[in-house]
C-alpha cells in the first residue's frame, strides 16, 4: 500500500554544476537498471542553491525523480535575512522539505515550537514536510529512545488535523547512528517505526497510520539498504553520505 520513498539529504555538499551532473548519471543508472518508478519514489534534497537546475532538468526531461529542500522559514515573506519561504519553494516544484533534521536542531535555533511552525508552513505550501526523530546515544543508554522518538512525533503533530498527519513523512534518524557508520540494526529501526505508527493510530485513526510512509536514516548504505527495508514498518531511507556517490544511491534505490 505504502510506496517506499528513498530520499538522498545532500546537506551543504554540490553546487548547481554538480548537483546537474548527479541527476543525469543517476537517470542513466536507473534506465540502464530498468528501475522501476511507480515501485520506488526516489527524492533528491540539494542546497538551496541547486534547487533551480534540479527543476529544469526535471521539467525538460520529464524525470520521475521527486526533489525537495532542507528547512524553510516559518514565515512567508518580509524581513528575514537569509531565509526562504516555503511558497519559494514550491514555486521551484518542491514535493518535500526535511523538518527538524539533528543537525538543524543542533545547530540553529530550532525548537518544537519553530518545528511545528515549518510542518504548517510546508503543508500550507502544498507540500509534504519530511519530520525527522530520533534519540541520541544519550536516551538510548537510558533505555528511553522510544518514548523519545515517539515524544518528539507528539509534541510536533499535537495541534495537526488528520489531514494534515496524512500528509507527513516521518524519518526516524537515531542521532547516534548519523554520519557514524553505526547503522541502527532492522529490529531498533522497525521497534521505532512501529511505535511511531501505533502512536500515529492510537491519535489520528488507522487511515493515517497505514498511509503514513516512515523512513529510516544513519549510515544507510547499499550493504545495510536490502535488510532494512525488509521490516515491515519501514518504507523507505534519508540517507545522507552515501547519496553523495551517484553509483551508491542508484544501488540503494534498487534495493529498496
Ligand atoms: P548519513 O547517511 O551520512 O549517516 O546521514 C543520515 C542523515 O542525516 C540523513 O538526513
Amino acid at each position: 500500500v505504502r510506496t517506499p520513498l528513498v530520499a538522498g539529504n545532500w546537506k551543504m555538499n554540490f553546487d548547481h554544476l554538480e548537483a546537474t551532473y548527479f541527476v543525469q548519471k543517476l537517470v542513466w543508472l536507473l534506465r540502464d537498471a530498468k528501475f522501476d518508478y511507480k515501485r520506488c519514489e526516489v527524492a533528491l534534497m540539494p542546497a538551496f542553491t541547486a534547487l533551480r537546475s534540479v527543476e529544469v532538468l526535471v521539467e525538460a526531461d520529464n524525470l520521475k525523480i521527486s526533489y525537495g529542500a532542507q528547512t524553510v522559514s516559518v514565515t512567508s515573506q518580509g524581513a528575514f535575512t537569509g531565509d526562504v519561504s516555503a511558497d519559494m519553494l514550491a514555486q521551484l516544484g518542491c514535493r518535500y522539505v526535511i523538518v527538524g533534521h539533528s543537525e538543524r536542531r543542533k545547530y540553529h535555533p530550532e525548537d518544537d515550537a519553530n518545528i511545528v511552525d515549518q510542518v504548517r508552513a510546508v503543508l500550507a505550501a502544498g507540500m509534504q514536510p519530511i519530520l525527522c526523530v530520533g534519540e541520541s546515544y544519550e536516551e538510548r543508554r537510558q533505555g528511553i529512545e522510544l518514548e523519545f522518538a515517539v515524544g518528539q512525533v507528539k509534541d510536533v503533530t499535537r495541534d495537526l488535523s488528520q489531514e494534515e498527519v496524512g500528509k507527513l513523512v516521518v524519518a526516524y534518524e537515531p542521532v547516534w547512528a548519523i554520519g557514524t557508520g553505526m547503522v541502527a540494526t532492522p529490529q531498533v529501526a522497525q521497534d521505532a517505526a512501529r511505535a511511531i505508527r501505533a502512536h500515529v493510530e492510537s491519535a489520528f485513526g488507522r487511515g493515517a497510520a497505514q498511509t503514513m510512509r516512515i523512513l529510516y536514516g544513519g549510515s544507510v548504505s547499499s550493504h545495510n539498504a536490502q535488510e532494512l527495508i525488509s521490516q515491515s514498518d519501514v518504507d523507505g531511507f534519508l540517507v545522507g553520505g552515501a547519496s553523495l556517490d551517484v553509483e551508491e544511491f542508484a544501488t540503494i534505490a534498487r534495493l529498496t
